[in-house]
């Protein structure tokens, strides 16, 4: 009886569906809530320049401080948020939110994550004008960080939405660079000021001898095209000390500081972890 087996198959999948759809759409609920009663929160996470071992600047993560379940992380509501469009809303609030936090960090900016919808969408240009002019903010201390997802190759929308942001100050970084389809020549046709190089390539530069090759080869082109190059989830003293040798601008990690709410913020780096990466950083490169 395939015929039959076949259609409770498939009465299988549809109500494995259903559960699916009911799922999302609770969360899509959750999140409308979670919005109007001032749920999200934002936590700062320190990039660190080796040269000096001094904070520089902060990447805004959000969390979603949810009465029922917790903390919860932006890979559990990011992507309903992204398929519903309350990535919109979501997205002017942390915008509006780390302008209003750029006064309790003196002298270094904030990067905020713009995900590929927020990206594309028609209020995206007249919302960042909007809330420079609410909060007052200084564009040049706020940095937006896209993905190479964001990019389609000969994409002159991109290219003017880019050129725009710029032309308002801001400072634009690439996200996760080396997991997209990397183009090289995406690097020259957008208007980038930084480089953020993916953390599986910093987590793998202790175990394949690929990795460290490719990551002193991005850094060596960032430096040609005059962009910083960042490097994203340094966790161990011995990355950080490749990467501050290899001559990477700014290291952000958990070695360096986990994402934290501004009043948990740790003043500087820790002291032993300091010294070292500035005396390697002094040291002599090797040729
Ligand atoms: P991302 O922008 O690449 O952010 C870096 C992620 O790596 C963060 O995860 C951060 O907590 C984590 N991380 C930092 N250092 C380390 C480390 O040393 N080791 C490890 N294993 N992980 C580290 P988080 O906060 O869970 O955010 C995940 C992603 O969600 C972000 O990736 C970003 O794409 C997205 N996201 C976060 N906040 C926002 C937001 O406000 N708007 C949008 N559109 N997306 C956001
Ligand atoms: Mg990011
Ligand atoms: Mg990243
Ligand atoms: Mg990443």
């Amino acid at each position: 009886h395939a015929k039959e087996s076949g259609r409770n198959t498939y009465v299988v999948f549809q109500a494995g569906m259903n559960e699916l759809i009911e799922k999302r759409r609770a969360l899509e609920l959750d999140l409308a809530a979670g919005l109007e009663r001032g749920e999200f929160q934002l936590y700062l996470q320190p990039r660190v320049e080796p040269a000096t071992a001094a904070i520089t600047s902060y990447e805004a993560l959000v969390r979603w401080n949810h009465p029922k379940k917790g903390m919860v992380s932006p890979g559990d509501f990011i992507p309903v948020a992204e398929a519903s469009g309350q990535i919109i809303r979501l997205g002017e609030w942390v915008l509006a939110e780390a302008c209003r936090l750029l006064d309790s960090v003196p002298g270094c900016s904030i990067s905020v994550n713009v995900s590929p919808l927020q990206f594309r969408h028609a209020d995206f240009l007249p919302n960042l004008h909007d809330v420079l002019v609410r909060t007052g903010a200084n564009p040049a201390r706020l940095e937006l960080e896209i993905t190479e997802s964001v990019l389609i190759e000969n994409d002159q929308r991109a290219v003017s939405i880019l050129d725009e942001i710029k032309h308002m100050g801001f400072g634009i970084a690439l996200d996760d660079f080396g997991t997209g389809y990397s183009s090289l020549s995406y690097l020259s046709r957008y208007p980038f000021d930084t480089i953020k190089i993916d953390r599986s390539f910093v987590s793998n530069l202790a175990t394949t001898d690929n990795a460290p090759v490719i990551v002193r080869s991005i850094i060596e082109l960032g430096a040609g095209l005059g962009m910083k190059i960042v490097a994203e989830g340094v966790e161990t003293i011995e990355e950080a000390l490749f990467l501050a040798q290899a001559g990477c601008d700014e290291l952000q990690g958990y070695l360096l500081g986990r994402p934290k709410p501004l009043t948990e913020l740790q003043r500087g780096v820790d002291n032993a972890i300091a010294v070292q990466l500035v005396h390697m950083h002094r040291s002599p490169r090797p040729i």
